[in-house]
């Protein structure tokens, strides 16, 4: 039987929000802009995904596909440092695939299953940051749109099939842009690119921004059907996500 688990985001105000941390089984997505600290919450769960938690979780391995060329091996030292686990076996629990454009993202994800398939109940967290950014690439003009919304859906709906099949959490980023003007409507500009087949496809959606100029945050809860619509701040510190 499988048996949900949450993985802490290193913030307990977080966490709260999020009723104990994401959830295995589902797709988390967090969005917001250009340094909400969308990459830096990623970096935060590969390394609390290894550490045991609530409900006899155990801890296990990690699955980051980057987008962006964000990932930084550095920042998950220091965040192992911050936790008292030993660097290069945190760093050894983390399989790392750069993606390099949204077909290829696609491909990545039926690898990922085969994996998650041979080594089973290794894995604990699949991340994907960010999840948008090379669609928008590929699919950039307006004509575009419809193909670009059906893929996603397709990438979204095979997110949730390996997250319920191999009882694993997923974490996917979605950065806000305004660069978007002509291509979606008004009304869309104020909502996450992706529109609704993010939107249905997601089963926790997470607003980040900034709290003034320092290194605090707030996160929001976005249209969720179980939680309620509250606020969180969490801070960004060298060891990662915190209170
Ligand atoms: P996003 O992915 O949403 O664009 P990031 O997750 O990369 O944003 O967050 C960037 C922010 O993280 C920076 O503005 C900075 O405030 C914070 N940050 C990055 N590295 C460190 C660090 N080593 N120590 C403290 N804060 C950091
Ligand atoms: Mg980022």
């Amino acid at each position: 039987r499988k048996q949900v688990f949450r993985l802490s985001t290193g913030s307990c105000n977080l966490d709260r929000l999020l009723g104990g941390g994401i959830e295995s089984m589902s797709i988390t997505e967090a969005f917001g802009e250009f340094r909400t600290g969308k990459t830096q919450l990623s970096h935060t769960l590969c390394v609390t995904a290894q550490m045991p938690g609530a409900n006899g979780y155990l801890g296990g391995k990690v699955m980051f596909i980057d987008t962006e060329h964000t990932f930084r091996p550095d920042r998950l030292r220091a965040i192992a440092d911050r936790f008292n686990l030993d660097q290069t076996a945190v760093l050894e629990n983390i399989l790392y695939a750069r993606a390099y454009n949204s077909e290829h993202q696609f491909e990545l994800l039926e690898s990922v299953a085969v994996k998650f398939h041979e080594e089973a109940g290794i894995f604990k967290l699949l991340i994907v940051d960010s999840i948008m950014a090379l669609f928008r690439v590929d699919y950039c003009g307006r004509g575009e749109l419809a193909d670009r919304q059906q893929k996603l859906g397709q990438m979204m709906s095979k997110l949730q099939k390996i997250s319920e099949e191999f009882n694993v959490a997923v974490f996917v980023t979605n950065q806000i842009t305004s660069s978007f003007s002509g291509i979606l409507s008004e009304d869309q500009l104020s909502k996450p690119v992706g529109g609704n087949v993010l939107a249905h496809a997601s089963t926790t959606r997470l607003a980040l921004r900034k709290a003034g100029v320092g290194n605090k945050r707030i996160a929001k809860i976005y249209d969720s059907p179980d939680l309620e619509e509250s606020e969180a701040t969490f801070v960004i510190t060298t060891g990662g996500v915190d209170d």
